[in-house]
């Protein structure tokens, strides 16, 4: 593997490999893009194979931070660490090193939890750093802003797709009702949209056709629902060869991350078949809103109104994929790139100073 070919093919500012002998750590902290701010990425935790693939982790996953951040609006890059380790030898020592890690790096760099890292390592590492975050939930957790903004998303796609405003009447087919999905089903209840639900809860399914009255389906049956609308709240993935060929909804719009199985194969697919797709990381940003406030020092109402924005964005993704021709994914990345190169265009402008006489 050629290190700095592969880091400078994808654009990336540094990428810091992070070792101790005591404990015995190893972390790779993937910095993308900082013009926007300072590079935020949740910190997975994570038996790599080889290096190699700890770094390819880093390096993609840090890169799509800075397209979710830049999509999202908000003053914030993208990054991404990872720690090569069996969870099972997880301790408070390597956590404790690994927050110095962070610490060192004065901000540039601020992390949450993701992959194999509790509520609690992260905690135990904000004894060493206070650029992390998610240590105390001052929101009351993501899930409600995620959910409206994915409502939002909803609305934004039943303009451009369906030409109208109005939710009355309109198919969703949900899949997936846990915190976000939940959250979902009862705006667009409000707004009288007809609920199409699965969940390998039987228990969930049954709260939401009580207090929705949704029509609940087997899990297989959700792709192939006559709806306007396929929303996928659950796990990522499921938009591959097998599944596509059954959707029946001309709209995909969901919270689940990681939606298409084959980011180029099937986001072509996907557009092949008219169907409007809705980037899963732009559609999903009231999550990472959420966190950026929490860090900022979290008001509700300024939250709510960032994640806003997302309705606008996808619109301009989707009327872009239009115009030239490209997947709404495709359209989406170089909305975000565009607005990078406008920061770093406004920052390289020479000041003005005016002399006094
Ligand atoms: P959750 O774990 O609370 O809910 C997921 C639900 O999906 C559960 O009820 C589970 O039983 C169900 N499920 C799992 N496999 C299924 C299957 N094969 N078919 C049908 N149902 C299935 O998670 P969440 O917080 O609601 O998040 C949902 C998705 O959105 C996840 O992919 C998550 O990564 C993503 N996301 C969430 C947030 C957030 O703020 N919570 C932000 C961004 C992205």
């Amino acid at each position: 593997m050629n290190l700095f070919d592969n880091v400078s093919e994808m654009g990336h500012e540094q990428v810091l490999f992070c070792h101790g002998k005591d404990p015995d750590i190893k972390a790779i902290i993937a910095i993308h893009d900082t013009t926007l701010g300072p590079a935020m990425g949740a910190t997975r935790l994570y038996p790599y194979a080889n290096e190699e693939a700890a770094l390819k982790d880093a390096l993609r996953l840090s890169r799509g931070m800075t397209y979710k951040a830049a999509c999202a609006n908000i003053p914030a890059g993208g990054g991404k660490a990872v720690i090569i380790a069996n969870p099972k030898h997880k301790t408070d020592d390597l956590l404790h090193a690994y927050g110095r890690f962070i610490q060192r790096l004065n901000g540039r760099f601020i992390t949450g939890q993701d992959m194999n890292l509790t509520p609690e390592d992260v905690r135990t590492i904000s004894k060493e750093t206070k650029y992390v975050v998610g240590v105390e939930e001052k929101s009351g957790g993501p899930a409600p802003v995620t959910a409206w903004g994915v409502f939002l998303g909803i609305k934004a796609a039943i303009k451009y797709q369906l030409k109208t405003v109005d939710l009355q009447g309109i198919k969703v087919a949900i899949q997936g009702l846990g915190n976000v999905g939940k959250y979902l089903c009862q705006h667009l209840y409000e707004h009288g949209a007809k609920l199409y639900v699965t969940d390998v809860s039987y228990e969930k399914t049954q709260e939401v056709k009580h207090i929705f009255g949704a029509t609940v389906v087997e899990p297989e049956e959700i792709y192939s629902q006559d709806a306007d609308i396929f929303s996928p709240c659950a796990i990522g993935g499921i938009l591959n060869s097998q599944t596509i060929p059954q959707i029946r909804a001309s709209i995909i719009a969901g919270a689940a991350n990681n939606q298409l199985g084959q980011e180029k194969l099937h986001g072509r697919m996907l557009s092949d078949r008219n169907i409007t797709y809705c980037p899963d990381y732009v559609i999903n940003a009231g999550g990472l809103i959420n966190v950026y406030n929490e860090m900022i020092g979290y008001n509700e109402e300024v939250a709510f109104q960032q994640v806003n924005s997302i309705y606008d964005t996808l619109l301009e993704i989707f009327t872009r994929a239009e115009q030239d021709s490209i997947t709404t994914n495709d359209a989406a990345k170089q909305i975000a790139e565009d607005r990078i190169s406008k920061a770093k265009n406004v920052k390289n402008q020479p000041k003005i100073t005016t002399a006094v006489m």
